[in-house]
């Protein structure tokens, strides 16, 4: 999986401590960005995110490259609607080679790595026997299975980045989303610590776990109320 940040929003906590101070300034956005110092900014954004004001974070946008993810990851991904995105074709674009993802319990044992190799494989090599009799792309990768990598740009805002990442980070996301909302983070908070590191699981903002079951992060909420 390699997720990289393609493009964002210039001076993305400016913008929005700018936006923040607007509402209870008498001069215009123009100027708070030329006058907020980078404390005014950090304190700005710490209270908004602190507060749940967070429609000011709307006024940063970061863009995302995200290639070798599986098809099964980019179907849950792609549920969140407050999210841009756009994926690669697969009626377009054929595969040439198999390209796929092997799920970490699955690659720890060699047995059932190659019962898993072995299917994915067939399903290519069939696959390519369609494309090769003229059978459309659209067609053949019925056959494809949900491991098949994909390629996807994603824009989100960073109101939506710390929703998704509340959830996705969470224990109870799978593996493969997990670690992509882990990269989502890194890649954010090189260029905006401080929106990085709002980009929490749910629990570690809440102090407490709203899931049925905890994993153990947070107790859950009725062990503390
Ligand atoms: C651990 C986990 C397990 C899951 N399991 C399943 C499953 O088994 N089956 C399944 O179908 N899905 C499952 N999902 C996906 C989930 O149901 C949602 O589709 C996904 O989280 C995206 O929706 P969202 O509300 O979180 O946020 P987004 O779509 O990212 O929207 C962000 C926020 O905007 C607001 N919003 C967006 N659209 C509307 C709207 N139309 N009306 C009102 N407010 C809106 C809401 O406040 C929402 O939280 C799972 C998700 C997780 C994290």
């Amino acid at each position: 999986m390699r997720v990289s940040l393609i493009r964002y929003t210039p001076e993305p906590e400016l913008a929005i401590a700018a936006a923040a101070r607007l509402c209870y300034a008498e001069i215009g956005a123009s100027q708070l960005v030329e006058k907020l110092t980078p404390t005014q900014v950090e304190r700005l954004l710490r209270q908004v995110i602190s507060s749940g004001h967070h429609s000011v974070l709307e006024h940063a946008s970061f863009t995302f490259a995200v290639d070798g993810i599986s098809r099964a990851t980019s179907h849950q991904l792609v549920r969140h609607r407050l999210a841009s995105f756009s994926q690669q074709s697969q009626r377009y674009v054929s595969y040439k080679s198999p390209d796929y993802v092997v799920p970490p319990t699955v690659a720890a044992d060699a047995d059932l790595k190659q019962i898993f190799d072995q299917a994915v494989l067939a399903a290519f090599e069939q696959y390519r026997k369609l494309i090769e009799a003229g059978i459309l792309a659209e067609d053949a990768r019925y056959l494809l299975p949900n491991a098949t990598t994909t390629r996807l740009a994603m824009t989100m805002n960073a109101r939506e980045l710390m929703h998704v990442c509340s959830i996705r980070l969470c224990t109870r996301a799978q593996w493969e989303i997990r670690e992509l909302f882990e990269r989502v983070r890194d890649e954010v908070t090189k260029v905006a610590p401080i929106i990085g590191s709002a980009l929490q699981i749910k629990c570690i903002t809440l102090g407490y776990c709203d899931e049925r079951e905890t994993c153990g992060i947070r107790p859950l909420r009725e062990d503390i109320l």
